[in-house]
């Protein structure tokens, strides 16, 4: 195969270990490899600004100093476009969580290989990478085919809308609630979904300009549901990254009191996430969020990795089980287990439990069983356009 479009940068520390990977890429055609010894020397490399692309990062787990571990952290919130792949002399378990937890960190990990390293491994991942690029085709790295630009142009131009997906009550079948997700309606392209934007705008900083186009417009829209009788409330996802700035619940708070919402009908939802970095004042916005009434909600349960700290240091109101979980209820019996002690945990710290993903009849009847307080997916209704959204509203009213 061919690996002579790629540059590479192999971190290392053992002299011998790391010119037998460089021999092995050379021999396989790479354009270019860089060295490193250390991470530190690694993210040097990366974060200079003429140096030259890397396509492709190849890290040792054990080394000293900087450990792979707090490496790939490092790649995952500054480099994540890079594709990584982890050579250890570590057991296969343990590499598969050190996968994981490059995952949880945003890292795009290509695999994982036990050392010696051979160059068979190594055109297997490459050929990965290949078929992934290619996939991408034009697309940036990230994943989307618009610039920031242009994902500015359209917030600034009102193109952005929330959809709304309803929540249900799963013992009664009763509209609770909605769930507003972030839209472009693009004038050319027509309806784009969060995964070509939010990535862009967190890491350019710009993030908070949605989140606030998105909580207002959600707000007025609860308003109108409100005034046609529906006394529902809606959530909007918070990042992180937005939860630094020690104004934040400050700023959420007057815009929901001068549209003449009652806080209590706003719930603001937070992905919990390993990457927190700013603990003290996302503590202080959320409790001050609580404390002007907020529901506050914890995302994609179970997928990040301090889940039972972060519930003890925040007075979250919801607890969302993440649909990965609902998706493999009925074949893994881990995922089960995962959803019944999720349930169990929310109803004893009074916390509200929803389920993601709930795609199917017998997810619904199976989650009523175990007590789940509600469903959010597909079987009910996917996110809909404000007009359909009352629309649905009404109906559920008739049935
Ligand atoms: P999320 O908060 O976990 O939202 C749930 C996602 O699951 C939504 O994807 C929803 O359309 C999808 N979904 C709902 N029911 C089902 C189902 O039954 N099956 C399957 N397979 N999927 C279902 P969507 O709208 O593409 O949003 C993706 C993510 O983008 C959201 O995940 C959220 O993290 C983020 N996002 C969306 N809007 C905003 C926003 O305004 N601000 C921020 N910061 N993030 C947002
Ligand atoms: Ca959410
Ligand atoms: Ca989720």
């Amino acid at each position: 195969m061919n690996t002579n479009e790629f540059t590479f940068l192999v971190v290392e520390d053992d002299d011998f270990q790391r010119e037998v990977i460089v021999d092995i890429l050379m021999r396989l055609g790479a354009q270019k490899v860089t060295e490193a010894r250390t991470g530190t020397e690694a993210l040097k490399i990366l974060n200079e600004a003429n140096y030259s692309p890397i396509d492709i990062i190849l890290c040792d787990l054990n080394m000293p100093e900087m450990d792979g571990m707090e490496f790939l952290r490092h790649i995952g919130n500054s480099h994540s476009s890079i594709a990584t792949i982890i050579m250890s002399a570590l057991d296969g378990a343990l590499i598969e969580s050190v996968k994981k937890m490059a995952g949880a960190y945003g890292t795009y990990l290509l695999g994982a290989i036990e050392k010696p390293v051979t160059p068979a491994h190594l055109e297997t991942l490459f050929s990965k990478y290949k078929s992934q690029d290619s996939k991408s085709g034009k697309e940036s790295q990230n994943g989307s085919k618009y610039n920031i630009g242009e994902i500015l142009e359209g917030l600034t131009g009102g193109d952005f809308n929330p959809f709304f997906q309803p929540k249900l009550e799963l013992a009664t079948g009763k509209l609770i609630g909605a769930e507003a997700l972030a839209r472009w309606i693009h004038p050319q392209h027509g309806i784009i979904p969060p995964y070509a934007f939010i990535d862009l705008l967190e890491k350019s900083g710009n993030i908070d300009i949605l989140t606030f186009i998105m909580l207002e417009k959600s707000t007025k829209a609860c308003k109108v549901f409100h005034a046609h009788g529906h006394e529902i409330s809606i959530s909007v996802n918070l990042s992180l990254t937005s939860l630094a700035d020690i104004k934040l619940a400050d700023k959420i708070t007057q815009i929901v009191k001068n549209l003449g919402v009652d806080p209590k009908y706003v719930t603001l939802e937070i992905t919990e996430t390993a990457a927190m970095t700013e603990m003290a004042p996302a503590l202080e916005n959320l409790a001050r969020l609580r404390m002007k009434g907020f529901g506050l909600s914890i995302d994609d349960y179970g997928t990040g990795y301090s889940s039972m700290q972060q519930i003890t240091r925040i007075a979250f109101t919801e607890l969302k089980i993440d649909q990965s979980f609902v998706r493999e209820m009925t074949t893994s019996n881990v995922s089960k287990v995962l959803i019944n002690s999720s349930i169990e945990l929310a109803a004893k710290l009074q916390m509200k439990c929803t389920a993601e993903g709930v795609e199917t009849k017998n997810d619904w009847e199976q989650l009523k069983s175990m007590n789940c307080d509600l469903g959010q997916g597909y079987f009910i209704a996917k996110p809909m356009h404000f007009d359909d959204f009352l629309k649905f509203c009404n109906q559920s009213i008739n049935t």
